[in-house]
């Protein structure tokens, strides 16, 4: 199917978490699919376009998909963790939740200046924390013009912005 639906009908939607209201889109259903697991990431290697030096993975559940990709596209995988978990010296950027903050980091060293970086993560909703991962990036001198998603909520508005800094965004299922 070339809309994805084979995709779409292994990812699972669970109202009201993480709190009421929220409508969840649950990927552990299609990470439990090998089949599922295999279509995601073959679909997803083929719209990146062009040479890619390193996948950079957003925690957790972009680890997952970007790891996987990193593997197809013959690169090595950069993790964006949360703030205080890398153990190594790191650069930080912060992004603006619904209230508060919150802070992503990198390693400072993990990534070569003009080093053609694609970002992975398993959903875009309003693009905070994708567009944070672009800007350290960006800041670690890395090239990022692309980046990688399972599901977009473009009712959110995340890939609009995130095209807006100049990222081409694919996604799956939206
Ligand atoms: P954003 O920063 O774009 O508002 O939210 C995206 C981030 O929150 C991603 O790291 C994603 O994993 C997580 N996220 C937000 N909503 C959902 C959802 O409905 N399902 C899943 N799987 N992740 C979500």
């Amino acid at each position: 199917a070339n809309d994805n639906d084979d995709i779409r009908r292994r990812i699972r939607t669970i109202p009201d978490f993480p709190k009421p209201g929220i409508m969840f889109r649950d990927i552990t259903t299609l990470l439990l699919d090998a089949e599922g697991l295999k279509l995601t990431i073959d679909r997803m290697a083929g719209q990146v376009e062009g040479k890619v030096d390193l996948v950079a993975g957003i925690e957790a559940r972009g680890f997952l998909f970007g790891a996987a990709l990193a593997v197809k596209l013959g690169t090595g995988v950069l993790l964006v963790r949360k703030d205080g978990k890398l153990p190594g010296a790191t650069i930080a950027e912060d992004y603006a939740l619904e209230y508060g903050t919150d802070r992503i980091a990198i390693h400072a060293d993990a990534c070569t200046p003009g080093a053609r970086v694609l970002l992975v993560d398993d959903l875009i909703a309003t693009g905070g924390t994708a567009r944070a991962a672009v800007r350290l990036l960006r800041k670690a001198g890395a090239v990022v013009t692309q980046a990688g998603f399972v599901v977009d909520l473009p009712e959110l508005g995340g890939a609009a912005a995130l095209r807006g800094d100049g990222i081409e965004v694919n996604a799956l299922v939206a």
